[in-house]
């Protein structure tokens, strides 16, 4: 910034007035950028399987119209297709709708085992797929946070989901759920997924949360992602007033740690009051 001399040609009160606008500023635009990024890759995303659909719709109307054997096999990439259109704008609306109600602190208490074993059995036929073991440990005493079931449910999805996709070579997946205490001594519920895959090299890993953002797109567009699965899992975090913790080095695997705030911690005034 090149200060502006005031009226009388000195440096005075007006580059102080300048600072404070080029501090006031940035910050906008940099939000504004990122939201022209988002459109731009979302819209990108979305053109991807739509331009295929549309190729394989020529192809059908034109050369492969008698050709039956072609025909099913053309149908059936443009149902995956399809269904990958599905997936992202439902991922886009889960982002949005979960934005719109970041301030909104969810209250509902939520036993996170039952949700875990529940996703756990869910996704059982994937992890029979793959050849992975899914174990689940946890301590005796219920571990109650104050939630939205509905998105501490595709926070673990999402998770397990990733260890059993992109770990699948390390034939284990561990689920911990344990609890401590934070630097402020309030409790905790912490929720380790560890996996024994190839692993993500340091340089990914901070940028692992943003929109799109994929180690290698090819692999993650095969497993049928879409580079919003660990956005959704931080703004969920974020509106929890939780935190996701990744652990991970180029070979050794991965570790993705939720920490939540216990609901008992939460509620002072009603301890005090019992
Ligand atoms: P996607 O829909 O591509 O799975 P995510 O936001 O869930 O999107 O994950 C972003 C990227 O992080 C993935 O594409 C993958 O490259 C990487 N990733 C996520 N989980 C793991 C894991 N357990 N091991 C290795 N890489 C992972």
């Amino acid at each position: 910034v090149t200060p502006m001399p005031d009226e009388d040609g000195h440096a005075g009160r007006s580059t102080q007035r300048l600072l404070l606008t080029f501090r006031d500023l940035s910050p906008i635009r940099r939000v504004e950028e990122m939201r022209v990024d988002f459109v731009a890759n979302a819209s990108h995303e979305l053109r991807t399987p739509l331009a295929a659909l549309s190729g394989f719709i020529e192809t059908l109307k034109g050369p492969a119209r008698n050709d039956t054997a072609a025909r099913e096999r053309f149908l059936d990439i443009m149902e995956a297709q399809a269904k990958r259109m599905a997936r992202l704008i439902d991922d886009l609306l889960s982002l949005s709708r979960i934005e719109l109600s970041a301030h909104v602190r969810p209250q509902t208490p939520v036993e996170l085992l039952p949700i875990i074993r529940q996703v756990v059995d869910a996704l059982q036929m994937l992890a029979r797929d793959r050849g992975v073991t899914v174990t689940v440990s946890a301590p005796k005493e219920p571990l109650v946070v104050s939630g939205d079931r509905d998105e501490l449910t595709r926070v673990f999805e999402n998770l397990i989901e990733n260890a059993l996709k992109y770990g699948a070579s390390g034939k284990r997946v561990e689920i911990t759920l344990s609890r401590a205490f934070n630097v402020s001594g309030g409790e905790e519920a912490v929720a380790a997924v560890r996996d024994y895959g190839p692993g993500i090299s340091g340089e990914h890993l901070p940028r692992l949360t943003e929109r799109f953002y994929r180690v290698d797109v090819t692999e993650s567009r095969a497993q049928g992602g879409t580079g919003l699965g660990l956005a959704l899992v931080k703004h969920i975090m974020n509106r929890h007033r939780g935190r996701l913790n990744i652990e991970s080095r180029s070979g050794e695997g991965a570790t993705f740690t939720v920490r939540l705030p216990m609901s008992t911690g939460l509620m002072p005034a009603t301890r005090k009051n019992s």
